[in-house]
Formats: structure tokens, C-alpha cells, sequence
């Protein structure tokens, strides 16, 4: 059997207008939405979990129902504090180092919706004022702050501007695509997201289906650890999570082929699914890279841990510079939408 035809182009489109909606974990709503505007002219039903999970289910064959997941949730910041110079100190979301924002631009959301931009600095940036002090500055909450591009400099002027704690911080997401290469902050798992959007659009520009019912849910939350915990139906016996491979020294993932996750922090995926994705990956000639992630978690054990009985693989596109400035090229991309249709073809 041929697989259909992967539409990149409306791939990267999706993907590219995915990554320029914002969506730190808890704030999710927005591309929520735009995933959900996406999808509108596929054969799909929608509904949502309570916390905020979208929920695409296809209709069918009953009998092996298969589910997918990818999240759109990212990393981002929260105030944690207004300082006396009109400053932010932030609260991280998500698991990242300061190194990896450091002169970042971001937007800070107010509780009416008004929107600041700003930057996020050490507070000993300058060389001329600082001297080589700021060489050694330690990396840790209390040296980082959001310069605001607001006239404040003290906390009652930043607090009239209608900031307060607990307000989100939207990091800037520098969407950049050059020779195949796809650039930006939060490929992680937008990228994941446009795999399984790819897949389906395909399917149906083909005039084809999955051969059982599928269900897919893009969750939220996935990077504080409870994004699959919910949302996946109970009679569903297959799960393939997909998410970004890590890549990097001493990987075997790179960003030019579909990753298969043998192993992460939480232990082995299913073995029995991993083998039919591999298999299936040499069928049709897709470049696939089996790699165990030392420091990785997913949606897939997020929903094992709840209680679900379900064989779970992980397979996604590989992404360099994880949970900093990420990048993947296209044929990842590719690689991990054709591996899914070929997934939800096959008996
Ligand atoms: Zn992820």
C-alpha cells in the first residue's frame, strides 16, 4: 500500500501560526482554540476535557480504538514578585535553566488582558556598570527580572500599570525557517502537535480513514506533569504519545528522521508497540532513530501513571536544544507525520 501524500507546506503553516500563539502551561486556551479552528473541515468530532483538554476523535471500527496525544502547552514564566525598581522577579513554568532566556523578549498579560512587552536580564547585565561581575553571576531566580518596556522604576508605578503576581509571562517564541530548518522556542511539542494535524489532514485529503476509531488528545499541562492524566477513553487500547526526540551528544536521535523512544526517565514503552512502529518505519521507508531520553517524561506515562491500562509508545521529531532555543527541520517532521498514517493504516 502507498501512503498518501504529507501536505508540508499546510504543515508548516499550521505549525508556524501554532508556535506564534502562545500557550505556557496553564494559559492554554488560545491555541486551544487554534488547533480546534484547524481541524474544522476534517471529519472529526470535538469535545474537551474539564481541565482543558481538546479531545479529536474519528469515527470507526470499535473493535481496537487507538488514540494519539501531543501537547501544546510550553514553558513560560509567571510574576512571582513586583521589585521596588518597578522590575519583575519571575516564577519559572516548566522545567528550563535561566541560561536558556537570558535577553529573551516577552509579554506579560494582565488580569484586564493588557499587554507589556519587556525582556528578561540578569540584574547585573551591563559590562560598563558592572564590570566583570557579570561573568560570575550565579544562575538562580533571584538574579534574573523581567525589564519592563513601561516607564516604572518603582512598585507602585508597575502595579498601576494593573501587573500583579501571578500574571503571565509569555516568552518571545522566534519563529525562523531557513533551508528546511525550522527554528523557535516551544518546537517542544508544537511540532508534535502538527505531526498529528499532518497525519489526519493527509488522511483526508486522500479520501482515506484510520482503520479503528481514533481519538486524539492535545493536552495541556503536559509540562508540569499531568497534561495525559486525562482525556483518553477508557476502551482505547493502544496510546502513541507524540513528542519530541532528544538530540543531542551522546543521542542517537538527529532532526532528520521520525524518534522511537525505547526508554525514559519513566522506564521502557511497550515493547510490542515499539517493535510495529519500527517495523512499520522500515516498511515504508521511513528514517527512523530508536534512542533512550535520560531526562525525559511524557504524556504517555502521564496517563499509565493515573491508572490507564494501555500499551504506550512515544515517537515525535527530533529537536535540538530542548527546553531552550529549539530547532527540527522539516524532514522530522515529515518522517513522524508519515510513520503515523502509516500507524493509523495498519491492521
Ligand atoms: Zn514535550
Amino acid at each position: 500500500m502507498m501512503l498518501p501524500d504529507i501536505p508540508m507546506d499546510m504543515i508548516l503553516e499550521f505549525l508556524t501560526g501554532l508556535l506564534n500563539t502562545p500557550s505556557p502551561t496553564g494559559d492554554t486556551e488560545q491555541a486551544m482554540a487554534y488547533v480546534e479552528q484547524a481541524v474544522r473541515d476534517l471529519p472529526l468530532s470535538v469535545s474537551r476535557t474539564i481541565k482543558g483538554g481538546l479531545v479529536l476523535t474519528w469515527a470507526g471500527d470499535t473493535t481496537r480504538p487507538r488514540a494519539l496525544t501531543a501537547h501544546v502547552d510550553t514553558l513560560g514564566a509567571m510574576v512571582r514578585k513586583i521589585k521596588s525598581s518597578g522590575r519583575l522577579e519571575l516564577t519559572p513554568l516548566g522545567s528550563y535553566d535561566w541560561h536558556s532566556i537570558e535577553g529573551e523578549g516577552c509579554t506579560v498579560v494582565t488580569a484586564s488582558g493588557q499587554r507589556y512587552r519587556g525582556s528578561i536580564l540578569p540584574i547585573k547585565a551591563s559590562v560598563h556598570v558592572h564590570g566583570a561581575e557579570v561573568r560570575t553571576l550565579e544562575r538562580k531566580q533571584e538574579n534574573y527580572e523581567v525589564r519592563l518596556d513601561a516607564v516604572t522604576g518603582s512598585q507602585e508605578l508597575t502595579e498601576q500599570l494593573g501587573i500583579s503576581v501571578g500574571d503571565f509571562i509569555y516568552l518571545d517564541p522566534r519563529v525562523e525557517m531557513t533551508n528546511g530548518f525550522i527554528r523557535s522556542r516551544h518546537l517542544d511539542d508544537k511540532a508534535g502537535v502538527a505531526c498529528i494535524y499532518g497525519a489526519l489532514l493527509a488522511l483526508h485529503q486522500a479520501g482515506m480513514a484510520p482503520l479503528y476509531r481514533m481519538d486524539a488528545l492535545i493536552s495541556n499541562y503536559e509540562e508540569v506533569g499531568h497534561g495525559g492524566s486525562v482525556g483518553i477513553p477508557g476502551d482505547v487500547q493502544e496510546l502513541v504519545t507524540v513528542d519530541m526526540a532528544a538530540v543531542g551528544e551522546g543521542q542517537n536521535s538527529d532532526e532528520f528522521s521520525v524518534g522511537i523512544c525505547a526508554k525514559d526517565s519513566g522506564g521502557p514503552y511497550d515493547l510490542g508497540l515499539r517493535r510495529k512502529l519500527e517495523r512499520l518505519a522500515g516498511d515504508y521507508i521511513i528514517p527512523y532513530k530508536v534512542d533512550t531520553y535520560p531526562s525525559y517524561g511524557s504524556d504517555g506515562e502521564a496517563a499509565l501513571r493515573a491508572g490507564a491500562d494501555l500499551q504506550v509508545a512515544l515517537i515525535g521529531p527530533g529537536v535540538d536544544a530542548s527546553h531552550a532555543y529549539e530547532r527540527t527541520h522539516r524532514d522530522s517532521i515529515e518522517a513522524t507525520t508519515r510513520l503515523l498514517v502509516a500507524y493509523l493504516l495498519a491492521e
